[in-house]
C-alpha cells in the first residue's frame, strides 16, 4: 500500500490520507479536511483509479472537502450510520463554531462495522470504533490502521462533545484496536502515526498496565 497525508487545515491539523494499492493503482480518500486542488491533480497525474472517499466520523474538521471531491470523481462517500445525519447538518459536525458551517454530500454507503470493500486485489475492513463519536470508524487494510479520531499517538479522542463517551472510547481501543499485531501501523486522524504495540505499552490512556 502506499499513501500521502496531507494538512489542508492547518488551524485543526487534520490528517487527510490519499491510500493507494501500487498493482491495481485503485485508491481511497480518508477525510477530506477541506477542498484541495493538489489532491485533485495527484490523483490525476498519478493516474489513480479513485473508488472510495471514507469519513472516519462525522466532524466537520474532517468532512470540508467531501464536496469538492464528489464534485471532480465519481466516486462513493462511506461513513457510520450513527454519523450520517452529521455530516449534512453543520450544527451537528460542530463546524458553526468556527464557520459558515460544512454541509457535505449525504452518504452513498452506511456502514455499521464490519464491512469489508476491495481497493484492487487488498481488503479493507471496518471498525466501529466508537466513544469519540457514535459513528467514528477505523479502517484497516493491510497493516495500515486510519485510527480517525480515536486513537492517536500518545492521546485519544475526545469525548466532552456530543456523542462521546470516555468509556466507551477506551473499550473500543482496548478490545477492537489492541487486538491488532503490534506491528500494525496507526495512521491517526490528528498528529504523527504510531503503532499499535508503542500504544499498548506507553499511552497514557489505554496502556496496558506491564
Ligand atoms: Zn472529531
Ligand atoms: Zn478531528
Amino acid at each position: 500500500m502506499k499513501y500521502i497525508k496531507y494538512n489542508l487545515l492547518p488551524s485543526f491539523d487534520t490528517n487527510t490520507y490519499l491510500v493507494w494499492d501500487e498493482d491495481s493503482m485503485e485508491a481511497m480518500l480518508i477525510d477530506v479536511a477541506a477542498p484541495s486542488k493538489e489532491i485533485i491533480n495527484e490523483i490525476k497525474s498519478l493516474n489513480l483509479k479513485l473508488k472510495f472517499l471514507i469519513n472516519t466520523h462525522g466532524h466537520g474538521d474532517h468532512i470540508g472537502g467531501n464536496k469538492s471531491i464528489k464534485e471532480n470523481f465519481d466516486i462513493q462517500l462511506l461513513i457510520h450510520e450513527d454519523d450520517a445525519e452529521t455530516i449534512t447538518d453543520p450544527h451537528k459536525n460542530l463546524s458553526t463554531f468556527w464557520g459558515d458551517g460544512i454541509i457535505s454530500p449525504s452518504a452513498d454507503i452506511k456502514l455499521k462495522g464490519g464491512e469489508k470493500f476491495k481497493l484492487g486485489n487488498k481488503e479493507l475492513t471496518v471498525i466501529h470504533t466508537p466513544g469519540h463519536s457514535e459513528g467514528g470508524i477505523s479502517i484497516l487494510i493491510k497493516n495500515l490502521l486510519f485510527s480517525g479520531d480515536t486513537l492517536f499517538a500518545g492521546a485519544i479522542g475526545r469525548d466532552d462533545i456530543p456523542g462521546g463517551d470516555y468509556n466507551t472510547l477506551v473499550k473500543s481501543i482496548q478490545e477492537k484496536l489492541f487486538k491488532l499485531p503490534d506491528d500494525t501501523i496507526v495512521l491517526p486522524g490528528h498528529g504523527p502515526y504510531t503503532t499499535i504495540g508503542r500504544e499498548k505499552k506507553g499511552n497514557p490512556y489505554v496502556g496496558l498496565p506491564y
